[in-house]
């Protein structure tokens, strides 16, 4: 069956899943949804026999349906290959009564790999089906991991150019260094003086501003994202979730149609969705439980049914969480208001005007399937040694946050239904506050790289390439701009006057 998608702002009118791919956000500011979810309907049984690669087939043709088998085929094999350092792709590893379900097993060792290694191929495949022959722009803004994986993915593909916008004092030391030594005559770097909410809302400016993109379409441009605003970054995340659930029942850790949770560190509301869509195919999942660290709207959202964002932007240790507007929680909104757009539409205002809005009860009650709570940065570093005192198992900030929660649940539920926690980086891209989580009176006077191969010792896992790589590299990309500069500074990097 044909899956088409709708703007949450639209008119009801739909576009193919290549289309939305390549517009990335809606012309009129919404981002595309499908316009129903596809059942899994493959059996488990059959599901515990795949490769990764297979699984991803299984899932992302039922929802990307104008794609032929050999284009996604060929997407997916292109995208989880050799740059994976493991050939599952997504290993499960049980420590501390959970499954963490490691997603940082690619080129920049987050979980932004897991999709942005797929996504050039989609939209390149995209371009192509749509008889596109405009260069590609992505434009981008990170708080830290989707900058540097969107770079790796689109660095020297022809026909498209990456420019990454992130927050100069936001990101950790190993994060910017990964970025601004990126190679590739098509990658652009720029830091801002502000944080990611900036850098973020910048960037949709720019997408809805029509005179720049008709300057654009003059010089041959077209703009599309690689944020999670983008489908094609949604949908290839709902894979390892189903790939997690058959690895379990193929092990025989859990029965057939057990329910399972699901715990997600959370910042733009972009995995999290992932697995709500992952549940809404007829995946057997329990609770999905959203981790926040101290800027914790999310948490206030599921409590109170207000979102707020009127308050202040802390940088934590978790800085790839550190959002107010969680953009995909819109996604959420259009659903919960029985996919009406003007009902959506009319609280987004709100968000944008007033930075708030609030949603009703009979919206509210169809949040069930979620719980939301948040860790502190004293939690986050308390659970990091815990975990790596009792069990050996170093894990990284952000993935501290999902189990401090987890802790909290079990705590307040007494539930004991088997939990995976999506591990959503390594250790080794926040090695300082790993390692002074650990032991701060030992680690913190040493320098970055002195920690890397501390870590590597205790942890008895060693330093992954991506961090081998920027050891010596030399540093390319130096511009530092303000969020008013930002469109100035693309029309500058396209040659546009
Ligand atoms: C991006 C990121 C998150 C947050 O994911 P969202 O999809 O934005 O909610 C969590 N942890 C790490 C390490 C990340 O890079």
């Amino acid at each position: 069956m044909e899956v088409l998608y709708r703007s949450t702002r639209g008119n009801g009118s739909t576009v193919t899943a290549s289309n939305a791919i390549l517009k990335g956000l809606s012309e009129d500011g919404g981002l595309f949804v499908p316009d129903q979810i596809p059942a899994l309907e493959v059996p488990m049984e059959q599901l515990a026999q795949m490769s990764y690669q297979e699984v991803a087939y299984e899932v992302m043709s039922r929802f990307l349906t104008d794609f032929t088998e050999e284009e996604l085929k060929k997407c997916i094999q292109s995208a989880y290959d050799q740059k994976f350092d493991t050939d599952v792709i997504a290993p499960l590893v049980k420590a501390d009564g959970a499954y963490y379900l490691e997603l940082f097993h690619g080129s920049t060792i987050a979980f932004k790999d897991m999709a942005l290694s797929i996504l050039p191929y989609l939209l390149t495949t995209a371009a192509k089906k749509n008889g596109v022959t405009n260069d590609i722009v992505i434009l981008t803004a990170t708080s830290g991991d989707t900058g540097k994986a969107a770079m790796a993915g689109f660095a020297d593909v022809p026909g498209t150019k990456i420019i990454v916008f992130y927050p100069k004092d936001g990101v950790s030391p190993i994060q910017e260094k990964q970025m601004v030594t990126q190679k590739g005559d098509n990658t652009y770097v720029v830091a801002i003086r502000g944080n990611f909410d900036d850098a973020q809302t910048g960037v949709k400016k720019i997408f809805n501003d029509s005179e720049m993109k008709a300057e654009l379409a003059d010089a041959g441009y077209q703009f599309s994202s690689a944020n999670s605003i983008n489908i094609g970054r949604l949908v290839p995340q709902i894979v390892y979730y189903v790939y997690a659930y058959a690895n379990l029942y193929k092990t025989g850790q859990i029965q057939p149609g057990e329910e399972i949770n699901v715990v997600v560190p959370t910042g733009n509301f972009g995995n999290i969705l992932a697995a709500y869509y992952a549940k809404n195919m007829g995946l057997p999942i329990k609770k999905l439980i959203c981790a926040s660290n101290d800027n914790k709207v999310l948490f206030d959202f599921f409590t109170t049914g207000t979102y707020d964002r009127n308050r202040e932007f802390i940088l934590t240790t978790s800085p790839s969480m550190d959002i107010l507007i969680s953009s995909n929680l819109e996604r959420l909104i259009y659903r919960i208001a029985g996919n009406d757009p003007e009902k959506n539409k009319v609280l987004m205002e709100e968000l944008t005007k007033d930075g708030a809005y609030h949603i009703t009860d009979e919206m509210k009650a169809q949040l069930a399937d979620f719980y939301g709570n948040y860790a502190t940065e004293e939690e986050t570093a308390e659970t990091i040694r815990k975990i790596y005192k009792d069990c050996g198992y170093v894990i990284d900030t952000h993935t501290s946050v999902a189990a401090t929660v987890y802790g909290k649940y079990t705590k307040e539920t007494g539930d004991t239904a088997k939990t995976v926690i999506a591990s959503t980086a390594s250790p080794y891209k926040f090695t300082r506050s790993v390692m002074e989580a650990i032991d701060e009176g030992k680690y913190a006077s040493m320098g970055d790289f002195e920690l890397i191969d501390q870590l590597s010792e205790i942890s008895g896992v060693a330093v992954p390439n991506a961090i081998e790589e920027i050891r010596n590299a030399e540093v390319r990309h130096n511009t530092v701009a303000e969020v008013a500069e930002m469109p100035a500074v693309v029309k500058n990097i396209l040659g546009i006057k």
